[in-house]
């Protein structure tokens, strides 16, 4: 079994886009600048935001946090945008989500540039990421990508079951993995919170991604002997044992698991760090296609 090492292989990335960066100053070029809006005092989005902007310090890039308050209207939220999508200082932004339910999510998505939209979640680049266009592809399935292309994981006419139909994750992974080329030419299942026996179809799977975020979802008797295992949930289980007061924990029972898989993640250090890395990725590519 082997470790599918995201904190390593994320800490390559960023190494690799250090030397970019600083062959771009060394040619007197603008460096990547990527900003980060924010609204409201979510815990676990202030740390996610935190974690991509010291990110961009890690890498060479400039950063800029937009903290706004949670009692935003949207009017004032979508003039930020606006104001983020002419500002030729700024090369990508993002905006985190969940936002507070008086915000129209998808109006707001809608109004970012897609020329600047490193999440990758604008329609127009959601739809190219379909027709294998050239696009910006959200941070986290691309990060799974990276991971299987790095460790060499042959994926060609592999049963690929993805858990969850979400639109950062499964919804996209789910598409990646059928496109063609390497990683990619699976055979793709999407199961989510309506799959009857869903158990059925992991324990043929070649391959699982699973991201529903309920914790030790996966068990050892619904994965097949050498089956590699993706795990993307994130959930904060309440834990008095630790300071923080809760542990991080994946949808997959990593012990009993990982005694099967050929390949696994862990949770935290597998798909976690690859999203970060994945968002400077897509900031450089910003930086990159605006200049030619
Ligand atoms: P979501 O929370 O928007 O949706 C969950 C999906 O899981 C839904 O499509 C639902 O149909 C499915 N689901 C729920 N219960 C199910 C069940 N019992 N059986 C089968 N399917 C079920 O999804 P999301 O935003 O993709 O997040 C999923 C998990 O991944 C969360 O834990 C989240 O924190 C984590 N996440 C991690 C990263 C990362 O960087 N590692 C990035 C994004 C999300």
């Amino acid at each position: 079994m082997t470790i599918l090492d995201g904190k390593k292989i994320s800490n390559d990335i960023k190494d690799e886009i250090t030397e970019v960066v600083a062959q771009m100053k060394a040619n007197g070029e603008k460096t990547p600048h990527l900003a980060a809006v924010i609204v409201g005092e979510d815990g676990a989005s202030l740390t996610y935001v935190g974690s991509k902007v010291r990110a961009c310090a890690r890498v060479g890039f400039e950063s800029t946090l937009v903290q706004l308050p949670e009692t935003i209207t949207q009017q004032q939220l979508l003039a930020k945008i606006d104001e983020l999508n002419n500002d030729p200082e700024i090369d990508g932004f993002i905006v985190q989500l969940p936002l507070p339910k008086h915000i129209d999510t998808q109006k707001v998505l809608l109004a970012v540039d897609p020329k600047k939209d490193v999440d990758g979640f604008h329609p127009e680049n959601f739809g190219k990421l379909a027709l294998d266009m050239e696009t910006f592809i959200p941070a986290t399935p691309y990060g799974i990508m990276e991971l299987l292309r790095r460790y060499d994981i042959n994926t060609s006419g592999k049963h690929t079951v993805v858990i969850g139909r979400s639109h950062i994750v499964g919804r996209p992974i789910s598409i990646l993995m059928s496109r063609k080329g390497q990683p990619g030419d699976s055979t793709v299942t999407l199961t989510h919170s309506r799959t009857n026996d869903l158990a059925s179809f992991t324990k043929n799977a070649d391959i699982v991604i699973s991201a529903l975020g309920v914790p030790n979802f996966l068990t050892a008797d619904m994965v097949k002997q050498g089956a590699v295992i993706i795990d993307v949930g994130i959930t904060r289980v309440p834990d008095n044992a630790v300071t923080k007061g809760y542990v991080i924990t994946g949808d997959v029972d990593y012990q009993a698991v990982s005694e099967k898989a050929s390949f696994i993640t862990p949770v935290p250090g597998g798909v976690g760090p690859m999203t970060i890395a994945m968002l400077l990725q897509n900031t450089l590519l910003a930086r990159q296609r605006s200049v030619h």
